[in-house]
């Protein structure tokens, strides 16, 4: 497993970002990559999948005592997701403020729960909080035959 393999530092820091069932049927994918992609950081894995509840259980592991886990369970479960892993300096830190709250009416304008939804049983994407959760994440969802690592093209124009 490439779980905790070195390396995931500085500039090849990795985080684990899904667009939830909602919003892939609302089609704001397009979007969400966008706006990774504007921002400078790189994309090593992407696929679009049905994930099942076992999967979904796992990954949202640390809320199994919490009153909404089956409800989450079941609306992860709705339709597929896209799950990405997305590469950059601070790249954990700075998905989670592009992201916004967890419930949308405290995310502000120009975030995507800020802007796409309305609801905390709804809000459209999902961001790994740390960067321990980032490798856990993306272990969990991706082997690491899936992931593209390459020297990027435009690193010289967004890194000194
Ligand atoms: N959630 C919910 N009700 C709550 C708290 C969370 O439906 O009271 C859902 C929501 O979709 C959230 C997910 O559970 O995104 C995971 O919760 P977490 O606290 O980890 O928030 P996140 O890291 O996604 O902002």
């Amino acid at each position: 497993a490439h779980i905790f393999r070195s390396g995931w530092t500085g500039v090849n820091e990795r985080t684990f970002i899904a667009v939830k069932p909602d919003g892939v049927q609302r089609r704001r994918v397009g979007e969400i990559v966008q706006r990774f992609e504007k921002k400078g950081f790189k994309l090593v894995g992407f696929k679009l999948m049905q994930a099942s509840k076992e999967l979904l259980r796992e990954h949202y592991w640390e809320h199994r005592n919490r009153p909404f886990y089956n409800k989450l369970v079941s609306y992860m479960s709705s339709g597929p997701v896209v799950a990405m892993v997305w590469q950059g300096l601070d790249v954990v830190k700075t998905g989670r403020k592009m992201m916004g709250q967890t419930n949308p009416t405290n995310s502000l304008p120009g975030t995507f729960r800020g802007d796409f939804c309305v609801i905390m049983g709804k809000n459209v994407i999902h961001g790994s909080d740390s960067v321990e959760s980032a490798q856990r994440e993306i272990s969990l969802w991706f082997k690491e035959s899936e992931l593209c690592e390459r020297e990027g093209c435009s690193a010289k124009w967004i890194y000194e």
